[in-house]
């Protein structure tokens, strides 16, 4: 049976907040029983979007987060509530019962992705339904993927086997796999949040003016074990990320042709810029 998941592109989301707009305009003042009631103007972020600053100027970039309910195969919100409250529908969708889980204010510590909300006037908890109510109606994506500009978002509705297929071709992953709760929303790029990069620049000295050095080898190693190279562009500048933070000791080996080799120690903690080197 086809089932619904939902595909992230780290690298695409610019923050413009559209995904979490379009939600709140389906959501606030409108009941879409039996899968939801209205959600508070304020407070909840059904698509709560997360920020992260890597680098040091002036080699700095910014990714964003989006995260939804990750409509989990192994839901401990289901496990948890009382009397059914949460349940899982056929086609994948993870829904809170806005009837039965009335009162039920523990489910909403219940989700380790923090994806569920307390909606203090309905006393109920509530989170993203993937707009299910749409979805029955015939719709092929829910509102945040309609309303995404960049392509960032994705709604796809296959079967399982060739969701595996597509996360294999994709590189995809999924967000804290140690939960082991089968996130049904996949992320691409997402190295862009969580890991960390060496960068820098290199420079030379021509006729006394300092010069980007274009096109000189830098190679990165740990543990003496060669892990990366890189060529520097127009400005000089090279960059390995998809680094672990906190991992410790590395080595740059610089070679620029006519001069002489260079050799930097760098010790990782989260995103370096070891500056402009000069050759
Ligand atoms: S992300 Fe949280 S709320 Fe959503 S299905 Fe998983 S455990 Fe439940
Ligand atoms: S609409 Fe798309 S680009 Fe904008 S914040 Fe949401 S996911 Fe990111």
């Amino acid at each position: 049976m086809e089932k619904w998941n939902l595909i992230i592109d780290v690298a695409k989301c610019e923050d413009c907040n559209n995904c979490f707009l379009s939600c709140k305009d389906e959501y606030v003042d409108n009941d879409f029983l039996p899968y939801s009631v209205a959600q508070p103007k304020h407070g909840p972020r059904w698509m709560n979007i997360m920020r992260k600053e890597r680098g040091e100027f002036r080699m700095v970039d910014v990714a964003y987060l989006p995260i939804p309910c990750m409509h989990c195969d192994n839901a401990p919100c289901i496990t948890k509530a009382k009397d059914g409250a949460v349940y899982k529908k056929n086609n994948g969708i993870v829904i809170i019962d806005p009837e039965k889980a009335r009162g039920q204010k523990d489910i909403v510590d219940t989700c380790p992705y923090g994806a569920i909300w307390w909606n203090e006037e309905k006393n109920v908890a509530q989170k993203c339904t993937l707009c299910a109510h749409l979805l029955d109606d015939g719709w092929k994506e829910p509102r945040c993927v309609q309303s995404c500009p960049t392509g960032a978002l994705r709604a796809v509705k296959v079967e399982d086997s060739k969701m595996v297929q597509i996360i294999k071709d994709e590189n995809l992953e999924v967000l804290h796999p140690e939960y082991n709760t089968k996130p049904r929303v996949y992320y691409k790029n997402l190295y862009r949040f969580l890991k960390c990069f060496i960068g820098g620049s290199i420079a030379i000295e021509v006729a006394g003016v300092t010069d980007c050095a274009d096109g000189a080898r830098v190679t990165l190693f740990k543990n003496s074990k060669k892990i990366g190279e890189a060529v520097t562009d127009n400005f000089g500048d090279f960059k390995f990320d998809s680094l672990e933070e906190n991992s410790g000791g590395y080595s740059l080996e610089i070679v620029c042709e006519g001069y002489e080799k260079k050799i930097l120690e760098v010790d990782l903690t989260t995103s370096k810029n070891v500056g402009t080197i000069l050759m």
